[in-house]
């Protein structure tokens, strides 16, 4: 006879209290029940280009299918340093300082892990990617919030505000550049600024470059790579999603000095341990070539225009937006609703999802602005500003 299963409900204490569906999630879902142009989530609707998905089915066929190194393919880690150095005029070795992540949201999450003991303060710049707070929460840490400004010139980063939030306490700082989701970027002043703050201390930084092929108007990423003093202290994070196309592939890196590497690959061991073999190898030969990623900026910077020629026409209004494919938008002429519902009402009504910025404030400050992403076909683009031009 078989004994009753007993009755065992689980009473687990959440170690996140508050996260919940993400915003993204949410929007994604709305634009798909009401047939809405989706300008939310962050994502091309457009395929990546065909000889990539050549290098990696080459790869396959090559027989590179079993577990690669812990830190990454050989070929991919030596293509990334390459390609730093050419762009940046850093040369990290490819062997101690280069490691391979699921992601950027991995490599973001592990750094973060691997450097924040409990107690430990962690300055974010909000309006933030949403995945910080959280990864900070799991550490221990505690995040010292400071707001960036919004004027007529944009989105900026208050750096007397920053210095003042630095305390003993202070471990990391979170920067990135260009900003998701403002479309802001930092410049040489901006970085001044940073190295005054840190210099003579033990602050870390952590910079978020995933949108570093994405600036526009012919001016220059400023990478934390670039500037010695600062990168002898920073985890440099960026994402061959972004770059090429390939969201869904979740690959990303880390670079960082030797020490911090091998303080990141502590915890990245026994996470994730490897990033799929077939895929590292195929980027790495993609990588040969730079055109693709040195004609990113023409490619988006003519999407970003052809978007903003149409919603000038329209009723809301625009902000700079320097870099990254996100345009927000102050829509105070067409409602005074808090953004989620305006949101809401934008996908329901007009049929073109956006994402409300206060979903990247913790307290979710209201600034009336919402976020466009214009990583989409011309033709979803001009869908889209037809259904806008009728508000
Ligand atoms: C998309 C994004 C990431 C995550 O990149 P993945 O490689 O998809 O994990 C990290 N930071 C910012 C600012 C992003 O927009």
């Amino acid at each position: 006879m078989n004994s009753p299963v007993p009755h065992f409900t689980p009473a687990l204490p959440t170690r996140l209290p508050a996260v919940g569906t993400t915003i993204f999630t949410r929007m994604s879902a709305l634009a798909a029940e009401h047939g809405a142009v989706n300008l939310g989530q962050g994502f091309p609707d457009f395929d990546c280009e065909p000889p990539l998905i050549d290098a990696v089915d080459a790869a396959m066929r090559a027989g590179f299918n079993q577990y690669p190194m812990m830190t990454g393919a050989a070929p991919l880690r030596e293509a990334i340093a390459a390609k730093i150095a050419a762009n940046y005029g850093h040369a990290y070795n490819a062997a101690t300082e280069i490691t391979v992540t699921a992601g950027a949201t991995q490599a973001l999450t592990t750094a973060i892990l691997c450097c924040v003991h409990p107690g430990d303060e962690v300055i974010v710049i909000e309006p933030a990617y949403d995945s910080y707070l959280p990864a900070i929460a799991l550490a221990g840490g505690v995040p010292a919030l400071v707001q960036m400004e919004v004027g007529p010139r944009g989105y900026s980063v208050p750096w007397a505000k920053v210095g003042a939030a630095v305390t003993p306490k202070t471990r990391l700082i979170i920067i990135n550049s260009p900003h998701n989701p403002t479309g802001s970027i930092l410049r040489p002043s901006d970085i001044e600024a940073l190295a005054g703050i840190v210099r003579g201390s033990d602050i870390l930084i952590l910079s978020d470059e995933v949108y570093e092929h994405m600036v526009y108007d012919g001016v220059r990423h400023e990478s934390i790579c670039r500037h010695p003093e600062l990168a002898a202290r920073s985890f440099v994070v960026s994402s061959f999603g972004k770059t090429y196309h390939v969201t869904g592939w979740k690959v990303g890196y880390v670079a960082a000095p030797a020490p911090l590497s091998a303080e990141f690959r502590k915890v990245h061991q026994y996470n994730v341990f490897t990033v799929n073999t077939p895929m590292q190898h195929g980027l790495a030969s993609y990588m040969a070539d730079p055109a693709p990623y040195l004609g990113l900026p023409a490619f988006y910077q003519r999407k970003r225009d052809l978007f903003r020629a149409g919603l000038q026409e329209t009723r809301f209004e625009l902000l700079p937006a320097d870099g990254t494919y996100f345009q927000c938008v102050r829509y105070g002429a067409i409602s005074d609703a808090p953004e989620a519902e305006f949101a809401e009402w934008l996908t329901r009504e007009i049929k073109v999802a956006a994402i409300p910025v206060s979903a990247f404030y913790q307290a979710g400050k209201e600034s009336g602005i919402v976020r466009f992403c214009f990583a989409k076909k011309d033709d979803t683009l001009r869908l889209a500003l037809e259904r806008l031009a009728r508000i």
